[in-house]
């Protein structure tokens, strides 16, 4: 199998990685990575039902999910996913009483929005310290906040894993949203509670700092928390915010700066434009974008158009179809995904080849282009707490 390697896709540098664990015989986390899109599900329901659960989660979101950071938009996506999950049961896909948590995250240039059911984790990485972004809708949580149990007695509690909020058992479920500014240097981590389950904060801001490259990290994490027992499935997503101008608000410029800022830009537009137009396309700057007839096709160069002078070059026309991909890839492709360099350029549409050979051969399968090859499997530890659902 092809060893998993970083991928990057507008500003954003991305790995993943899921493994069954230890312990457990089938993996019922999902995961999906299709930028801007970042999502983990931790099915629920044994007897395989909560890898069906997890897999409708992340496909749902994979199609229905808005393709820019609009937290309005996810959330009422995983409002459709849960209501899928729960028609799945009731027409016999799955079983009755399966669930999923869902950490579903839109990243793009400096906005990160999030949509969040359960106890898996989104955390960001910033300026060396490991924030929690998500509140776990938990037992746990309640009674730690509740000041019942302290975060050390949580760890070893016999009702540890039981979420009090999850996809998949009421048609009414909301999920929290979050929305945040990012700055070039954060790193998002997602997982499923097999990494903090295993892990402390510590050890994972540790390893985060020591694996500057993301598939990297998401690799050493999911092995360190095999390391600690691998007691559960253990899913990672890590992906970085490098390579644009960071603009968080407490940076931003007053209004008048903008207006003269942008009196300026246009004149240095107009005259420089195509001198940086040459530049890019000399340096490798590339795009996906999409042929008359429906196909993935490379360009060398930028998609731009400046005083009637074009500055790309058709690199090579796939033979991926834009109808074998996920409604939300193939819109975003038409509008043409820029990348660093032709050979991200290739990496991004290989990795789409993989998502469709693992669509083809595996029925249920969604795309993970990143993800390890196991089983999936019951946990049979986490129930969604009857009477505490939403
Ligand atoms: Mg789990």
């Amino acid at each position: 199998m092809k060893r998993p390697i970083t991928l990057t896709a507008g500003g954003i540098s991305f790995g993943s990685r899921t493994d069954v664990g230890s312990v457990r015989e089938q993996n019922e986390d999902s995961l999906i990575v299709q930028p801007p899109l970042f999502v983990v599900a931790d099915g629920m329901g044994g007897h395989a039902a909560g890898e069906v659960a997890s897999e409708i989660a992340v496909k749902t979101l994979g199609e229905c999910a808005p393709t820019s950071p609009d937290a309005e938009g996810l959330g009422a996506a995983v409002e459709v996913a849960n209501r899928e999950i729960i028609n799945a049961a009731l027409t016999g896909q799955g079983r009755t009483g399966m669930g999923t948590t869902c950490t579903a995250a839109l990243l793009e240039d400096h906005r990160l929005v999030i949509a969040q059911v359960g106890d898996s984790r989104a955390y960001l990485l910033h300026q060396g310290s490991l924030n929690q972004i998500t509140r776990d809708h938990s037992l746990m949580t309640e009674l730690i906040e509740a000041g019942v149990l302290t975060p050390e007695e949580a760890r070893h509690h016999p009702q540890r894993s039981v979420i009090t909020r999850a996809m998949g058992n009421d048609v009414a479920m909301v999920p929290d949203l979050y929305e945040i500014d990012v700055e070039d240097g954060d790193r998002l981590l997602l997982c499923s509670d097999g990494l903090t389950g295993m892990l402390f904060d510590k050890d994972i801001v540790k390893i985060m700092k020591e694996n500057p490259d993301p598939q990297q990290c998401a690799s050493a994490l999911v092995d360190a928390a095999i390391d600690a027992g691998g007691l559960d499935n253990v899913t990672v997503i890590v992906a970085d915010v490098a390579g644009a101008n960071a603009t968080s608000p407490s940076r931003r410029p007053s209004r008048a700066t903008i207006t003269i800022g942008i009196v300026v830009a246009l004149i240095l537009i107009a005259l420089g434009l195509s001198l940086w137009g040459g530049y890019a396309y000399v340096h490798g700057s590339a795009y996906l974008a999409s042929s008359a007839d429906g196909y993935v096709q490379i360009y060398r160069g930028i998609p731009d158009d400046t005083l009637g002078f074009s500055y790309s070059e058709l690199a090579e026309t796939t033979d991926i179809p834009l109808s074998d991909l996920p409604p939300s890839i193939a819109e975003r492709i038409r509008e043409n995904v820029r990348v660093g360099s032709l050979e991200e350029a290739q990496d991004l549409v290989e990795s789409y080849r993989d998502q469709i050979t693992e669509k083809a051969t595996s029925p249920t399968a969604t795309a993970s282009p990143a993800s390890s090859s196991g089983a999936k499997e019951t946990d049979p530890d986490k129930t969604p707490a009857e009477g505490t659902v939403g």
